[in-house]
């Protein structure tokens, strides 16, 4: 018998292909949030589910005990052939890599792969607005999430932000509208994923660590626009050379944002002001200056956002009224506190070099840069010029160290901390009123942290001690 999760109910059963679903045998590649919620939904609509992660169950002990409860088959520490024996199709987690070796011999074994947004999609009865890129994803999905909720439109946020598309599946309704933050490796195993609106904030070549090169890595996240047509819409920055200049390649029609130059069409600065300009019509959204969220990087992720919104057909006045309240979110270039008349900013996230860049762009004060972390294989010479010009101490931490200093060491004084600790005692000292104390490490946390959440948290703590 067909169990329905109980809203999905009263959508059309062949609209949302719950035929795939029904009696198939499904393997779930990784058991964290994302997995977990999509084998329950799975189960629960009629699927046969199987959970493989290569963690011990030690780890895994709540994911275990929930897989347990709702008689979900799993296997943990292996990824055993049972993975692949008498299978329909796999469906890999978001944080599961599309080449590790038990997907390369599903695909070799003819098992069609995919990943949990393609499946959820297949089961989503609004409709979709998916946003990528290399930076600014989490700010501008909820950006996007502040003014759909403003303007009194059902919205859910899930994907890359922390939420399981799949998780939320079961409160979404036709009439809503779903905002999903999308990453590369998502989109590498999609297969008829269609937003309404996809959009790429930008592209730098982040990641590297995880794609033979930049081509491949532009490939996946131009996947966002594979399925569209010409009912939906592309939007895309058109600051950005690459993305200008693929964007011939895209099938829906395009729209630009820019924050350097006017547009026939799209959003733009005019005269200080954020101007939407769709079907001829000249909207004027805000004066820039009222934003809330600063930065040249935040005036892009804001003109997107006004962008995606006015095609929505949501007010320039509410748009604006959100733009001014909405103050960013932690761990991105987060104030975090004024101690002696010397500002301690907050931005762990930034996990890459484009992203310091911005922040080094868009802090005035004379900086004192905390960085360093894993290293991401980004190339820290093009933090050369802004580094001699606004960054007058440079404390180094972890992994890259060695490597950050010896391209940028030589341009401002640079000294090494042990530990996230003593960069932030250190900074303090050497700080003197009118400066900035801005944690913005241009790599990945998992040297010395968990994630960059852990990594952003400390850095509050310890700047909470000096107090
Ligand atoms: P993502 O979800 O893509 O990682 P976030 O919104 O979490 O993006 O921001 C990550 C880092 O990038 C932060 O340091 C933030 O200040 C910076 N950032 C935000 N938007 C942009 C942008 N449009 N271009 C470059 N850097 C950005």
């Amino acid at each position: 018998m067909i169990v329905f999760i109980s809203q999905l109910a009263g959508t059309e059963p062949e609209l949302l292909r719950v035929d795939r679903i029904v009696g198939k045998k499904i393997s779930i590649l990784g058991m964290a949030r994302s997995g977990l919620a999509l084998a329950k939904t799975l189960k629960e609509l009629g699927a046969k589910v199987f959970v493989s992660d290569l963690k011990d169950e030690k780890i895994l002990k709540s994911e275990t005990n929930e897989l347990k409860k709702l008689k979900i088959d799993f296997e943990t520490g292996e990824h055993s052939p049972k993975l692949l024996q008498e299978k329909d199709y796999l469906v890999l987690s978001p944080g599961v890599p599309g080449d590790i070796p038990i997907v390369k011999e599903a695909e070799f074994l003819g098992l069609p792969v995919f990943s949990e947004i393609e499946v959820a999609y297949w089961l989503c009865p609004a409709e979709i607005v998916a946003i990528t890129g290399s930076n600014g994803k989490t700010t501008t999905t909820t950006l996007m999430r502040e003014i759909l909720k403003k303007a009194g439109r059902k919205t859910w946020v899930a994907g890359n932000i922390g939420v399981a598309f799949s998780g939320v599946l079961s409160q979404i309704t036709s009439e809503g509208i779903v905002v999903l933050e999308v990453s590369s490796f998502q989109l590498e195993k999609i297969q008829e994923f269609k937003p309404r609106i996809s959009a790429i904030l930008n592209l730098s070549p982040d990641h590297l660590d995880r794609y033979p090169n930049v081509d491949s890595y532009i490939q996946a996240k131009f996947r966002i626009f594979e399925n569209q047509d010409k009912s939906d819409f592309a939007v895309l920055n058109y600051d950005d050379l690459l993305l200008r200049k693929k964007a011939a390649e895209i099938k829906a029609p395009v729209l630009f944002f820019s924050t350097s130059t006017g547009l026939e069409e799209g959003a733009y600065i005019k005269d200080k002001n954020l101007i939407v300009k769709l079907g001829g019509k000249e909207k004027r959204i805000i004066d820039i200056n009222q934003i809330g969220i600063k930065g040249p990087h935040n005036l892009s992720n804001a003109a997107c956002t006004s962008l995606i919104a006015t095609i929505l057909g949501v007010k320039p006045e509410t748009i604006a009224e959100v733009l001014k309240e909405f103050k960013g979110v932690e761990h991105r270039l987060e104030p975090v506190a004024e101690i002696n008349g010397i500002k301690f900013i907050n931005d762990s996230k930034a996990t890459n070099v484009d992203s310091v860049w911005y922040a080094l762009q868009s802090v005035a004060n004379p900086i004192i840069l905390i960085a360093g972390g894993k290293d991401k294989g980004g190339d820290f010479s093009k933090l050369a010029s802004l580094v001699k010009d606004k960054v007058k101490l440079l404390i180094l931490i972890g992994q890259a160290k060695e490597k950050i200093k010896s391209v940028l060491g030589s341009l401002t004084e640079t000294v090494e901390a042990q530990d996230l600790a003593e960069a932030v005692q250190t900074a303090y000292k050497k700080a003197q009123a009118g400066d900035a104390v801005l944690l913005s490490p241009a790599c990945a946390s998992f040297d010395m942290f968990l994630n960059f959440e852990e990594r952003g948290k400390v850095f509050k703590q310890e700047v909470a001690k000096l107090k």
